[in-house]
């Protein structure tokens, strides 16, 4: 068995369960292996039965002396039971587990985990786990479960796989030393040489694809033409930011490179990316190579067609729209995905905006035509360098890290419980005065027990209603099969308050939304909550972000100060230290599981080691 094999060659592992272990993103033997558990309990101290105390989460290891079920006065069913040691006996409760007086007979030594209180008079251990008793006296590991498959059931298989003994030393000491420690202060040592592994990994193939791609051969070498991207951008309406200056000098000393680019520009919404793109493109043209600008959507590619019409025509560069419906030429090609299905020649520059939204396969394809053209990704997903320097480091970075000058920021505040009240009027008051639309945005579906005081978008739907009685109020979440309905209508004006899930982050505009509420702010991460925000004001009308919270205010009133969202990304990390948050696996990357930002700082040694046994 090598680590690589599909998780189905462990025995006792078949179809059924490795649909489940899917769910846990467990698909081979090394996933399984670093399925990490996420929290530990401590039983290695075995307590008297004499010495327990009402209160305390105990383990103890006994002898059942009797074991009954007892039905009570409301018709429910407990299950009372006495073990006992050599030190004495205890009273022990479970509810409604029938099953129990079956499965745990009079003179069964077992070991119990679980919290003693008082029940009526008598001190008992109340709905105890019942542990193999070769847990007690150990620390057990609990780890990220799925319906069907349970920490012991991943217990077992994990020592079992590991007891095939598949690994090198270094790595198994590492792997026991998260799964089974003897310490708990020892876990993350051990974890962190597992993340430096994994850092290891991710590295060496960024490292790799920086290679391949520097290897396909002599690009398209350019020459700067000085004085015409001088004209260029002399002539645009408004003056560049010093952030899109600096990138464009970037850009242009790649492209005079006999290797491709291969750069990625990150930039919020409205950052300036396109015009940026738009330098690239007349360089590209008057070097004598066509470009191509690839686009998401139909919408999008018609914007940028319009967009980039309009920048070129003072050079005599014509524009062309490429999308299922429209095939023109041009010596700038602006389209969707259909442009891959079109044969191109002499192209020798691409362009892909919004790049997550395209698989890696779909942009080596891009990638082939004409040669080895020179590639710019751009990217509105607000990361911080530091984390972008990682997740893409077979790419060149470039980050716009300002807005354009008189963009009206959008005012946002924290707003405290005590002043629902006042900020409900002060909206009814917007909302009337300038005939402007709101969206409300709630993180949950429905009003759930455990997440207690959390606002459903139901519930709060119904409760609005009333507040703004004089309004007209739409409702939309996930579950919804008529969303697109839903979104027209605000669109034409007929729904003035949009309640709903963050489903809103996904690309909806609403040019005449000035106003966005967002319901237990605390929730988002700062980057979710600036793309939320980043959906109203987009006529350049003034616009508000009004976030209710009462907890976490510290990290939230970031938002009211800052307003690039690479920056709240990175102030979110120090912050909560989070983990992984950016999921990697939609670039068709392996993805970091193990490895949080605060193993970032072992990046330097990684490098070396990686440097070191390139060659
Ligand atoms: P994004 O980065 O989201 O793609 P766009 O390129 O669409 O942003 O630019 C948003 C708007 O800002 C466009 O109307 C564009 O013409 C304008 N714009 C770009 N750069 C500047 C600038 N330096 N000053 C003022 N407006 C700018
Ligand atoms: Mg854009």
């Amino acid at each position: 068995m090598k680590l690589t094999d599909k998780i189905t060659t462990i025995s006792g592992i078949g179809p059924m369960l490795s649909k489940k272990l899917e769910k846990l993103e467990i698909f081979t033997v090394f996933d399984l292996l670093h399925h990490l558990p996420f929290r530990y309990e401590d039983r290695r101290i075995i307590t008297p039965i004499k010495q327990i105390v009402s209160g305390n989460t105990i383990t103890v290891v006994g002898v059942v002396s009797e074991i009954t079920n007892e039905y009570t006065k409301s018709g429910k069913v407990i299950q009372k039971a006495e073990i006992g040691d050599d030190s004495g006996k205890i009273l022990v409760i479970w509810f409604n587990q029938r099953y129990l007086a079956r499965t745990v007979q009079a003179g069964t030594r077992v070991s119990l985990y679980g919290k003693a209180d008082w029940f009526g008079r008598k001190l008992a251990i109340i709905s105890p786990e019942i542990a193999d008793t070769d847990l007690a006296g150990t620390i057990v590991p609990i780890y990220p479960e799925t319906a069907g498959l349970t920490s012991k059931w991943l217990r077992k298989k994990i020592r079992e796989v590991l007891d095939l003994k598949l690994l090198d030393e270094s790595l198994s000491v590492s792997l026991r030393g998260v799964h089974f420690p003897n310490e708990l202060y020892e876990v993350e040592k051990y974890r962190r040489n597992l993340a430096f592994n994994e850092l290891l990994k991710f590295e060496t193939e960024n490292l790799k694809r920086r290679h391949d791609w520097q290897n396909r051969g002599t690009s398209h070498q350019f020459t700067n033409p000085k004085s015409q991207v001088i004209k260029f951008i002399s002539d645009l309406p408004f003056r560049l930011t010093k952030s899109q200056n600096m990138v464009i000098e970037e850009i242009l000393t790649d492209l005079e490179k006999p290797v491709a680019m291969n750069r990625l520009l990150e930039g919020d919404v409205g950052s300036g990316k396109t015009v940026v793109a738009a330098v690239a493109c007349l360089v590209s043209n008057l070097n004598g190579f066509k470009s191509l600008f690839m686009a998401p959507t139909q919408i999008l590619a018609l914007q940028h067609f319009e967009t980039l019409s309009k920048l070129m025509s003072p050079f005599n560069i014509s524009v062309g729209l490429v999308t299922s419906q429209s095939k023109s030429t041009g010596d700038v090609l602006v389209g969707t995905q259909a442009l891959l299905n079109n044969d191109i020649d002499n192209v020798g520059l691409v362009i892909i905006d919004e790049q997550h939204k395209f698989g890696v396969a779909q942009r080596a394809l891009l990638q082939h035509k004409g040669g080895t053209p020179h590639v710019l990704t751009m990217t509105a997903t607000p990361i911080p360098r530091t984390m972008a320097l990682v997740l893409y480091g077979d790419l060149d970075l470039s980050q716009l890290t300002e807005l354009p000058v008189g963009r009206k920021t959008i005012k946002t505040w924290v707003v405290p419980e005590e002043k629902r009240t006042a900020a409900i009027k002060w909206i009814n008051d917007q909302m009337i005065k300038y005939a402007s639309q709101a969206f409300w945005v709630c993180s949950l579906i429905d009003e759930s027990e455990s997440l207690g005081a959390i606002r459903a978008v139901n519930v709060e739907f119904e409760s609005l209603k009333k507040s703004f009685s004089n309004l007209n109020l739409g409702l939309l979440h996930g579950r919804m099969k008529n969303k697109d309905e839903i979104i027209n209508k605000f669109r034409d004006k007929e729904i003035d308050i949009l309640v709903s899930t963050p489903v809103v982050e996904v690309g909806i505009d609403i040019p005449d939304a000035s106003i966005m509420v967002i319901e237990d702010a605390h929730r988002f991460g700062l980057a979710a909550l600036h793309q939320l925000r980043g959906r109203v004001g987009r006529n350049g009308q003034q616009a508000y972000c009004l976030m209710f919270s009462t907890q976490d205010t510290e990290r939230l009133k970031a938002m009211e100060t800052t307003h690039i969202g690479s920056r709240l990304a990175e102030i979110d990390l120090a912050i909560r230290g989070a983990g992984n948050i950016y999921s990697t696996s939609q670039h068709g990357k392996s993805e970091l599981k193990i490895a949080t930002y605060k193993d970032f700082d072992m990046l330097p040694k990684v490098r070396e080691v990686v440097l070191k046994y390139k060659t």
